[in-house]
C-alpha cells in the first residue's frame, strides 16, 4: 500500500480566514464605498463592521480605500505622468496578487 494520508488529530486546525466566504466578501466590498461615505443604514453598517472585524483582507482593503477617497477629495484633479500611472498600476497589481495568495 502506498497511500499515505495525514489525518489531523482531534479538532480542526483550519485557520480562521474568511469564514464568511468569498461571496460574502464581494457583497461587502460592493457596499464599502457607501460605507465610507456614511450613506449606509445603521443595521448594514453594523453588519459590515462585524465582517471587517473578522476579515483582515477586507479590513485592509477598506483602510486603503478610505485613504484613497480622502486623497481624491483633497485633490480633485490629480495630474499623473505616464510613468506615475505605470508605477501605481504595478503597485496595485503586486498588492492584489499578494492578497490573493493569503
Ligand atoms: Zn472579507
Amino acid at each position: 500500500m502506498s497511500t499515505k494520508r495525514r489525518t489531523p488529530r482531534g479538532g480542526k486546525t483550519v485557520r480562521r480566514v474568511h469564514q464568511a466566504g468569498r461571496g460574502r466578501c464581494l457583497a461587502i466590498l460592493r457596499q464599502l464605498s457607501a460605507y465610507i461615505d456614511d450613506e449606509l443604514p445603521a443595521t448594514i453598517c453594523g453588519e459590515l463592521r462585524r465582517h471587517l472585524g473578522g476579515c483582515p483582507n477586507c479590513e485592509e482593503f477598506i483602510a486603503s480605500l478610505r485613504h484613497t477617497v480622502t486623497l481624491c477629495r483633497h485633490r480633485p484633479t490629480p495630474s499623473l505622468s505616464a510613468s506615475d500611472r505605470a508605477d501605481l498600476r504595478q503597485a496595485i497589481l503586486r498588492r492584489a496578487a499578494h492578497q490573493k495568495g493569503r
